[in-house]
């Protein structure tokens, strides 16, 4: 099925310039805020990519390749959540995909209560076997819930990341805290790629592509306060030289993602 928005979810513009068009997805900038998007996309040739790449089955060597690949960084987002929010009893990852920042999680805080929503049912099913007692949602409840939402290299799927951002806020505890990455469209790599060749604009399933400033836009509007872009020097066991390169490109605002806390309150 063609979908055709009319609307840029950061600033509600309606006049956009087209920038790239990429398999079914017509790509455009809004001429108000600058926010990317796919304007037009063909939701059968997207859902063929996610039955083709993400999770075809529960493959669990695959899964745990996977999750020992990112220890490091689960840990790191972990360390941004304790740092902000040193008390945490509840925990909602939306887009789980193999757990691997919940089992961190669990590692760090064994008393939290983690919840999960994941669309992938083979996901599920590796996330449910390893930690049983996650609870999956399908939708945010309407009431406050979680003192902690992390949304991490997810909200680039959603066709509605405006929408999402309110829910995530109404299903906050108060004072509770969203964790967010995206990937960066400012990332320096960008620059001498073609656009479908880079990771942000070239994976089939991204519909929008977030810069820090429509992307605060977004929290802001959706009620968010304290909304701070981490920078930080990673610890980890890569080489001083690399953590120092991404930490300046963080600076900068050219890291490959962009990380964000938010709080409600
Ligand atoms: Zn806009």
């Amino acid at each position: 099925m063609i979908v055709e928005r009319t609307e840029c979810a950061a600033c509600k513009g309606t006049a956009f310039t087209s920038i790239a068009r990429i398999d079914s997805r017509e790509i455009v900038a809004c001429q108000n805020c600058g926010f990317q998007f796919a304007k037009k996309f063909d939701t059968d040739t997207i859902n063929k990519s996610y039955q083709n790449e993400y999770y075809p089955s529960p493959d669990a060597p695959r899964m745990d390749e996977w999750n020992l690949k990112n220890t490091e960084v689960w840990q790191s987002l972990c360390n941004d959540v304790t740092g902000a929010a040193p008390s945490v009893s509840s925990l909602l990852d939306i887009g789980a995909g193999t757990g691997g920042f919940l089992m961190e999680f669990q590692k760090k805080i064994p008393l939290a209560k983690l919840n999960a929503v994941e669309s992938s049912s083979n996901a599920r099913e590796f996330v449910s076997n390893k930690i049983p007692a996650v609870q999956f949602f399908t939708d945010l409840p309407s009431s406050e819930e979680f003192d902690v939402i992390s949304l991490l290299q997810t909200m680039e799927h959603l066709e509605e990341p405006d929408l999402l951002c309110k829910k995530i806020f109404t299903a906050l505890n108060t004072g509770g805290l969203f964790l967010l990455t995206v990937p960066n469209t400012a990332f320096l790599k960008h620059l001498w790629k073609k656009k479908e060749n880079t990771l942000c604009y070239g994976n089939p399933t991204h519909l929008q592509f977030f810069g820090t400033r429509p992307l605060e836009k977004m929290l802001r509007d959706a009620g968010f306060k304290r909304i701070t872009r981490i920078v930080k020097m990673e610890k980890g066991n890569a080489a001083f030289s690399r953590r120092f390169i991404q930490y300046l490109a963080r600076f900068f605002g050219v890291s490959s993602e962009l990380r964000y806390i938010a709080f409600k309150s």
